[in-house]
């Protein structure tokens, strides 16, 4: 144990998506970065656990995850939200072909973005995003990272722009996602704990109302993220104040990408108590201690 408090970052990402660090690199920055639990959670794919788990430095605690891509379409408004699962069986056969399937949509979706991209002359090409993404889960900062190499944006965070992938803007391609409820039933299924991602930072799109969540909670939600880089103070109190008021466990968490993302290992934590309850009621997998 690095510290007398333990200290529990519940949200990172690898090669295995969107992230910049190999899963065993991610675990070894971890431990240096005095961490004592860290959750791997890529997007849509569970393909980054074994290389962390063999990489576990001593004392650090790997919690096995993903952040499921989802669309609630409630009231006719389609809105992206992302549900972060911890502990449930990878193998668990209708979550394994939902990931799959979720894989397969970014794939075709990102081929589309960049068809569209040299449809209107900019030189980026798909072997180029398919190499970014190293046989990971493919993602529109691939996708940015390609559009920065042929110098058409300063920086990726440039590439979610309007003009070019951020969501709604010019060259933007939705993925099929799925409905919320549906994927908190089926993490549940799968024995693990479902907890709302960065429920309420607008900056990257709109964000759901509180109906929604209300609907997850109802679906058997275990969580919401309230300290989060992308939420502002005010974003914090009503994520807070909703953790409070539906009887949810109320996490904090980096969102760590490696260099795709300004924010490092450990930038925000969860309490010690939240997170030996989250592990409580995860059957699926179990952490793993190095
Ligand atoms: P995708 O899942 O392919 O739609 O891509 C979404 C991912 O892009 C998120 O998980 C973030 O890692 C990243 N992202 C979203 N908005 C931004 C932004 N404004 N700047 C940089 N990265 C972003
Ligand atoms: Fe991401
Ligand atoms: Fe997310
Ligand atoms: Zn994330």
């Amino acid at each position: 144990m690095g510290a007398a408090r333990p200290r529990v970052d519940l949200h990172t990402h690898s090669t295995a998506s969107d992230g910049t660090d190999t899963p065993a690199e991610l675990m070894v920055r971890a431990g240096e970065a005095g961490l004592d639990v860290v959750a791997l959670t890529d997007h849509d794919t569970t393909a980054g656990w074994g290389s962390a788990a063999a990489a576990l430095p001593q004392g650090l605690t790997l919690v096995p995850g993903l952040e499921i891509s989802c669309v609630s379409t409630l009231g006719g408004r389609s809105v992206s939200l992302h549900l972060l699962a911890y502990l449930v069986n990878p193998d668990h056969p209708p979550l394994a072909a939902e990931l799959a399937a979720l894989r397969e949509s970014r794939l075709g979706r990102g081929e589309e973005m960049v068809r569209r991209l040299r449809a209107a002359g900019h030189p980026v090409t798909w072997s180029r995003v398919e190499e970014l993404a190293a046989g990971g889960s493919v993602g529109r900062p691939h996708v940015a990272r390609a559009l920065m190499d042929a110098g058409l944006v300063p920086s990726v965070e440039a590439a979610f722009r309007d003009e070019w992938i951020g969501h709604g803007g010019r060259y933007w391609v939705p993925k099929v996602d799925l409905d919320p409820v549906h994927a908190v039933r089926l993490v549940a299924e799968a024995g693990g704990v479902s907890v709302f991602a960065h429920p309420l930072a607008s900056a990257r799109g709109p964000v759901v109302g509180e109906e929604v969540i209300e609907a997850m909670a109802e679906a058997g939600l275990g969580g919401i993220e309230v300290d989060h880089p992308e939420h502002a103070p005010e974003a914090r109190r009503r994520a807070a104040q909703i953790a409070v008021s539906l009887g949810l466990l109320a996490t904090g968490s980096s969102d760590y990408h490696g260099t795709s993302k300004p924010q490092g290992l450990g930038a925000e934590t969860t309490d010690p108590g939240v997170y030996a309850a989250l592990v409580d009621r995860g059957t699926g997998s179990a952490p793993v201690r190095g």
